[in-house]
């Protein structure tokens, strides 16, 4: 089969792979018809997360159809169309148990590397780095899905594949962000990063009750996609001040609640990356620009959701805000078993929309071209949807 393929830093390419097949009698095949990019990717491919290998598949977003079954799947049947959570969970551990499923701690064959970085193993992850598993990911024709039982969900009729695809990954993310912020009557949630993650965490607020949300970026069709779509309000931190015009929109006091849907990649351009170009922290080494930004702007005892992804330790935190403002500083993968359902749900009464975040949708074959695209957001690319069966 064509699969689109890691090949270094800063290369990916498709290539022709085996085809995956029932390893376990616990997996499925699922036959892939949309598969987005997402800001993980990026993190991916530009060398950032660590144990990369040459020829891993990317991808962990996505719809399509199931194919073949292991003699053990009871939920599934050939021919069903499905979305697939982006997190492996084996439905049966104390983690899996407690709804906690990016947590799982039977899915990451490699737990013993992730225990060396990170004291414990996460859940697997499609398409990423053997630190969360090392799965075959899905912008390939076909993928194998293990625990199928677990994490693959019907898709209703009329949810188009570029729509529906958003449920993997994006939306259950965005969904826990606003979740995380435990938001109350009145509350002001600014959001970093105008994403899809972005996108579909400042909706998520405003469903749980935010009464403004404000969504930071530099990019201005991002932003005026988030104006449009969602009715937010908005800053391009090259222009402003962020922290100034956040506390001029709340009185002084600054946002109840900042979510930062930026990651490690973050453009260091806001004025604490000064900090970073003084003291030479750029290149490959992580950015927690925007987590700082949102923990200095955030009102006293308010909460931090952080679901960019960062892989291993971070510079210049600001320890001393979190602690003498009395912060909760909240993180984590989403676990997409929970929200999954959830998320069609809204999808499917009108709560959530995910339509425009697909700016861009090509075959698989231009694969290298559509990453082009979504790095450097080219023509007003928001997210890309890959079609391997086009
Ligand atoms: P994306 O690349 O489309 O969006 C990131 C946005 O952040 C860009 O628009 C960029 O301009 C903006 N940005 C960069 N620096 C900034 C700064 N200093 N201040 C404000 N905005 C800034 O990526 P995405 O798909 O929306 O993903 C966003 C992040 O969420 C990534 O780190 C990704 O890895 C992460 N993510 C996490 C999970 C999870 O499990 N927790 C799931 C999906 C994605
Ligand atoms: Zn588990």
């Amino acid at each position: 089969m064509k699969a689109l393929c890691w090949e270094g830093v800063g290369r990916v390419a498709v290539r022709t792979v085996p085809d995956p097949r029932i390893d376990n009698a616990r997996d499925a095949i699922v036959k892939v018809t949309a598969s987005s990019v997402c800001g993980s990717d990026l993190h991916l491919i530009d060398g950032y997360v660590p144990g990369m290998r040459e020829g891993d598949i990317l991808g962990h977003e996505f719809v399509g159809e199931v194919v073949e079954i292991g003699p053990a799947v009871r939920t599934l049947a050939v021919g069903d169309r499905v979305v697939v959570a982006s997190t492996i969970g084996c439905g049966g551990c104390w983690f899996c148990d407690t709804d906690q499923w990016s947590l799982c701690d039977n899915t990451n064959p490699n737990a013993a590397l992730s225990e060396r970085l990170w004291g414990q193993a996460p859940a697997a992850v499609f398409g990423s780095s053997p630190l969360t598993g090392g799965f075959a990911g899905s912008h390939a024709e076909y993928v194998r899905v293990p625990f199928a039982d677990y994490g693959v969900y019907r898709l209703p009729p009329n949810l188009p594949d570029d729509a529906a695809v958003y449920a993997s990954d994006a939306a259950p993310t965005g969904w826990m962000a606003a979740e995380m912020c435990r938001i109350g009557e009145g509350d002001v949630v600014a959001v970093w990063g105008a994403g899809g993650v972005g996108q579909l965490a400042a909706r998520a607020a405003l469903v749980l009750g935010a009464e403004r949300v404000i969504v930071i970026d530099r990019y201005s069709d991002r932003l005026d996609a988030a104006r449009e779509n969602l009715g937010v309000a908005t800053i391009d931190y090259q222009r402003a001040d962020v922290q100034e015009v956040l506390e001029d929109m709340t009185a002084g006091r600054g946002p109840d609640a900042c979510i930062e849907a930026v990651g490690m990649e973050a453009d260091n351009d806001g004025g604490l990356g000064l900090y970073d170009l003084a003291t030479g922290r750029t290149g490959q080494s992580e950015r927690p620009v925007a987590v700082r930004e949102a923990i200095l702007a955030c009102r006293k005892g308010g909460t931090v959701a952080m679901v960019g992804v960062f892989a291993g330790l971070a510079d210049r935190f600001p320890l001393g805000a979190l602690m003498h403002k009395g912060l909760t500083l909240r993180s984590g993968q989403p676990h997409s078993q929970r929200y999954l359902p959830l998320v069609l749900d809204r999808m499917a009464r009108g709560d959530i929309w995910t339509d425009y975040l697909t700016t861009h949708s090509m075959p698989l074959s231009d694969g290298p071209f559509g990453y082009e695209l979504f790095k450097y957001k080219i023509d007003g690319c928001l997210r890309v949807v890959f079609h391997p069966q086009a």
